[in-house]
């Protein structure tokens, strides 16, 4: 990057004439005030800011192109800085670190406004302020749409992510990969078969629960049982968010006796776990029905997952907070 002054090294009138901030104002007035200020130099590729620095300049694009990015190695600008654009306006109005880096696209030239020209400018040309609010403006509404892009992403990778934000537990989509894994080494086939277990369990009366005392009460509640489910369980098993208020055990190494155990103590555990409502009164308890089922030779996930299922109904059809086989 070269850095000449303003003075020695004017700029043309048809430079100054595309500045925007410039539109519609007489030079005369002007260009005074900036006789101290630099003109820089900058060749393809070099980076004229650099992200999370704070930056006592505004730049104004008088030649050539810039591209703004969030990341120096992006491949994929999020914005285009024409001839006469102009960039950290609000890094120095706000006095906040940078949140991209602005690079070269092709050589180009650039005046630099510090902060102090740049109030001067303000307080003699009525056109350069009303520029100014124009390009905030249109700042704020690109900022919006930004963010809006920014929100739909995070939503796809939520949905892409293996584990459940409310309850800490993995997803369906982890789990059907993990369960397949574990289902081929249950029918042996490259040692010796193992036993596998699961429990599909569901929260009693949840939904009262959430119509009593209110939906954010209800998650906080999957939050404290969750909690508490996996503090119940050998590291070597996983518990999944299969519903809403549904969760499934997945338990290597255990027969159906095993499961039987685990499973009144993850009972047990639900029934002893303390619930608060939003404004901390202490909430009664929820319970928990449970379904147990061991892997069998010729079962796939669904066939396990069904006869666990199939008990659970049946501890719901005989009065829930209890454990069927
Ligand atoms: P049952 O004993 O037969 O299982 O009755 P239930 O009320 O638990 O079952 P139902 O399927 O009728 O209702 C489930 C409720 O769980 C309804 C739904 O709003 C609630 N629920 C599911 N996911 C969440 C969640 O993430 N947060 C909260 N607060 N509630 C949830
Ligand atoms: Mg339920
Ligand atoms: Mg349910």
């Amino acid at each position: 990057m070269d850095y000449e002054s303003f003075k020695d090294n004017m700029p043309s009138d048809d430079e100054l004439e595309k500045i925007k901030l410039f539109n519609g104002v007489n030079f005369a007035s002007i260009k005074i005030l900036l006789a101290d200020s630099q003109i820089i130099s900058i060749s393809k590729n070099e980076t004229l800011i650099e992200a999370g620095k704070p930056e006592e300049y505004m730049y104004l694009v008088l030649s050539g192109r810039m591209r703004v990015q969030l990341q120096k190695s992006d491949d994929q600008p999020i914005t285009i800085l024409e001839q006469g654009e102009s960039i950290g306006e609000i890094s120095i109005l706000d006095q906040q670190p940078t949140s991209g880096y602005v690079i070269a696209d092709i050589d180009s030239r650039v005046l630099m406004l510090s902060e102090e020209t740049l109030w001067k400018v303000l307080e003699t040309s009525h056109e350069v302020s009303h520029n100014l609010l124009r390009t905030l403006a249109y700042r704020l509404r690109f900022g919006n749409s930004v963010m809006h892009k920014i929100h739909s992403l995070l939503r796809e990778f939520e949905y892409d992510a293996t584990i459940d934000p409310l309850t800490g537990f993995y997803n369906r989509r982890w789990l059907s990969k993990m369960l397949e894994r574990l289902i081929q080494r249950s029918k042996g086939g490259e040692s010796e078969s193992r036993t596998l277990s699961v429990i599909m369990m569901d929260l009693d009366h949840f939904k009262r629960f959430n119509d009593t005392n209110g939906h954010l009460a209800g998650d906080r509640a999957l939050n404290s049982i969750a909690r508490s489910l996996t503090a119940h369980l050998r590291p070597e098993d996983t518990i999944t968010r299969y519903g809403g208020e549904e969760f499934l055990a997945v338990l290597p190494d255990s027969d159906i006796g095993d499961a039987s155990q685990v499973a009144e103590r993850l009972r047990v555990a639900v029934e002893q776990t303390a619930l608060f409502a939003v404004e901390g009164d202490s909430l009664p308890p929820l319970t928990l029905s449970l379904g147990i089922a061991q892997m069998q030779t010729d079962d796939n996930q669904d066939s396990l997952i069904g006869s666990a299922d199939k008990a659970l109904y049946r501890a719901k059809h005989h009065g829930r907070n209890r454990v069927s086989e």
